[in-house]
């Protein structure tokens, strides 16, 4: 019901593809393992995936916030994990191409082309969460270098990512207006990184601590300028908001599938379920939610579109990542429900989108943070 361009619908249909074929017998590996499997990024290089947001000269796809959004949403829609870990790649980037200078894109650009570079965003701390104006990670300048001590927690991509953007305070006692942000290179002197975590959800992702203890990062190194740090992510949030909404939808679609295509085959007192009324009720509240979801979330993903984006747009992001996850976690719920006890065996995948559902309402802002977002603009009107 969506017009895309023929190279939206291309990319699209290209990953969907991918991700049945390819992806998804390797997610499912790394979700039982609990670890990131490496051999996704070979895949993700490989088919153009990681240099999507670059210029075509360079090999990229020069592709817009929509034609990520669905890249996302197809890889999500076989795992969670990867669709997780690949959005945050794909947010680091967005940063690159919105607030660096020609030089730093030139590097940077050149390191996911060529060496296919991976990304990380390390901006929560264990004391800054929501309230990420809060965070005490220090970054003091010396020289030509700065120096960053602190700690980052809970970050996707830390054991496998080549490149962090990192948000330090470079002016105490100035909460927003005192933070900055920085391009850091995984083997900067100072840079440490800590346990794997053990999660409960998107298993198959990594997730760990950076610990950086006097970390000698480049003053060149510095986006855009001093306390220009969190104006930059806030800016930036609204496209990765997009993005775990995408998340989202794909883990709510391949549940769904997942459903319709049990609800066919199962039988019960002599009938497919797919024949009961309380069977098919769920499946087209399911379908009629998911429907809504990718109508806001492409609606949305359009009007954003590819250049840096103002305070406008803060609302309508808010609203699609936090119905999208919340579809995401009442879809993937009612999945189980129709394969009944077998939804919770781990031989079927809706246990792993019911579990990897939850997440989407946490990250990248609570759902709590952006239902604040949306009714203070609505108060405001
Ligand atoms: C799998 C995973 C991957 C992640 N990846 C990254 C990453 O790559 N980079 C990164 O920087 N971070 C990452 N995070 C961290 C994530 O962004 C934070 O968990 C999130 O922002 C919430 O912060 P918190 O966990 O400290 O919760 P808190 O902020 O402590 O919130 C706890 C509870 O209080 C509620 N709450 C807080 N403030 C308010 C308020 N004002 N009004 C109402 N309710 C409120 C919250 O909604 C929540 O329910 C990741 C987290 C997970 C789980």
């Amino acid at each position: 019901m969506i017009r895309f361009s023929d190279e939206q619908i291309m990319v699209r249909d290209m990953v969907s593809k991918l991700a049945k074929e390819k992806v998804r017998p390797i997610a499912i590996e790394a979700d039982r393992k609990h670890d990131f499997n490496p051999e996704l990024l070979k895949i993700l290089h490989e088919n153009g995936l990681l240099g999507l947001l670059l210029p075509i000269e360079l090999g990229g796809g020069n592709a817009d916030l929509t034609t990520c959004c669905l890249t996302v949403e197809e890889l999500s829609s076989v795992d969670g994990s990867v669709g997780i870990s690949y959005a945050t790649h794909t947010t680091g980037l967005f940063f690159v191409v919105d607030w660096t200078t020609d030089t730093q894109k030139k590097e940077y650009y050149e390191k996911v082309s060529r060496d296919g570079a991976y990304f990380g965003v390390a901006l929560t701390e264990p004391n800054a969460g929501s309230d990420a104006a809060s965070i005490k990670t220090r970054a003091v300048r010396s020289g030509d270098q700065y120096l960053i001590s602190g700690n980052k927690v809970m970050i996707t991509n830390a054991g496998v990512a080549d490149v962090f953007m990192v948000f330090a305070v470079t002016g105490p006692g100035e909460r927003d207006k005192g933070i900055s942000a920085f391009i850091v290179d995984r083997d900067v002197p100072g840079l440490s990184f800590g346990k794997e975590e053990e999660k409960m959800a998107m298993a198959g992702s990594s997730t760990r601590e950076l610990i950086f203890d006097n970390a000698e990062v480049p003053a060149k190194n510095l986006l855009h300028a001093e306390g220009k740090g969190f104006e930059i992510v806030m800016s930036e949030f609204m496209k990765s908001r997009m993005l775990v909404a995408s998340m989202a939808l794909g883990i709510a679609r391949g549940a769904f599938e997942e459903a319709v295509r049990y609800a066919k085959e199962r039988t019960q007192f002599g009938k497919s379920i797919s024949e009961f009324q309380g069977v098919q009720f769920m499946i087209a509240d399911m379908a009629m939610n998911i429907e809504l979801t990718r109508r806001m979330i492409y609606t949305t993903s359009e009007y954003i579109g590819h250049e840096r984006v103002g305070k406008e747009v803060a609302p309508y992001a808010a609203m699609s990542k936090c119905f999208a996850s919340d579809m995401a976690m009442k879809v993937t719920t009612d999945a189980v429900q129709i394969l009944g006890g077998y939804g919770i065996m781990k031989e079927y995948p809706v246990e792993r989108m019911m579990r990897d559902a939850k997440v989407t309402q946490i990250i990248e802002g609570t759902n709590q943070v952006q239902r604040i977002i949306i009714a203070r603009d609505a108060l405001r009107r």
